[in-house]
């Protein structure tokens, strides 16, 4: 079996997986804040916060 359309809750503007629950209205995008998710595929992959840099012990 796969899921020819796997449907995600994203940021309607970069169409990038947000964290919504399912009675919130709002969602908060990495890069464009608080948002009104919309159902959607997801489109770009989530931001990644760069990681601090290692140092050295
Ligand atoms: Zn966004």
């Amino acid at each position: 079996m796969t899921t020819p359309h796997p449907v995600h809750t994203v940021c309607p503007h970069c169409k990038r997986s947000v964290i919504a629950l399912r009675e919130q209205k709002h969602a908060h995008c990495a890069e464009h804040g608080i948002v009104v998710p919309m159902r959607s595929a997801i489109v770009n992959p989530p931001l990644i916060e760069p990681l601090p840099p290692a140092r050295a012990a």
